[in-house]
């Protein structure tokens, strides 16, 4: 059975990439909002991820009147009281990017010990249906620690820095399909994919 198209309200094309992925497996058709013409900036004014997700998926839904997923992420780290959370993407200002990001965010951490630099990446993942109603939300998140040593090239954002302490490896260094199988990211699609496959052909 085919299932109606289902837009990814996301311009981060690692990120994209990576829900393509996840959703892959399950027969969904899958479509960055990069390819539509003319879909407005989402301003994430949001106090939450999930509040941020909804933001996402609700306009962009609306506005093309297609089924579509919004998912906001971010790291967490417990030294700095959750920042850079809902803001990692413009940690380091507005024209920030991944390095100037990672700079800051091991600025901000020098002389913190090694057993004070845990930290979790939150996903929280909303999908709208084509008027603009938010029909499922779920959120889920992984645990690591931070060290000042960017390792690998896998992954994006903060990963270099974020070690998974069971394999004594960054997300950077770790294959792209272990992270597919431990990430914040696949731990909020595996609770999300039952409801989201039975909406999907309803
Ligand atoms: P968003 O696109 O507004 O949700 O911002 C997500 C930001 O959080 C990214 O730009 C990264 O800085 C960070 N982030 C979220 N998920 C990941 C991940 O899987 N790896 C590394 N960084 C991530």
């Amino acid at each position: 059975m085919t299932t109606p198209l289902l837009v990814i309200a996301s311009r981060n094309v690692k990120k994209v990439g990576e829900i393509a992925g996840l959703l892959a497996p399950h027969g969904v058709t899958v479509q960055s909002v990069s390819e539509f013409d003319g879909v407005p900036e989402v301003i994430e004014d949001g106090e939450t991820f999930g509040e941020n997700a909804a933001l996402k998926a609700t306009q962009t839904a609306e506005f093309l009147g297609q089924w579509t997923l919004g998912e906001d992420s971010g790291l967490c780290v417990d030294a700095l009281d959750g920042a850079p959370g809902i803001f990692s993407a413009r940690f380091s200002g507005e024209s920030a990017t991944d390095e100037s990001n990672n700079r800051l965010l091991i600025e901000r951490l020098e002389g913190v010990p090694d057993q004070r630099r845990g930290a979790h990446y939150v996903c929280h993942v909303a999908i709208s249906d084509p008027q603009g109603e938010v029909r499922l939300s779920v959120e889920a998140t992984c645990r690591g620690r931070i060290v000042d040593e960017a390792r690998g090239e896998n992954g994006f954002g903060y990963d270099p820095h974020f070690l998974i302490r069971e394999f004594h490896c960054t997300f950077g260094e770790l294959s792209p399909v272990v992270k597919q199988h431990l990430s914040h990211r696949a731990r909020a699609f595996a609770r999300l994919m039952p409801g989201l496959v039975g909406l999907l052909r309803s």
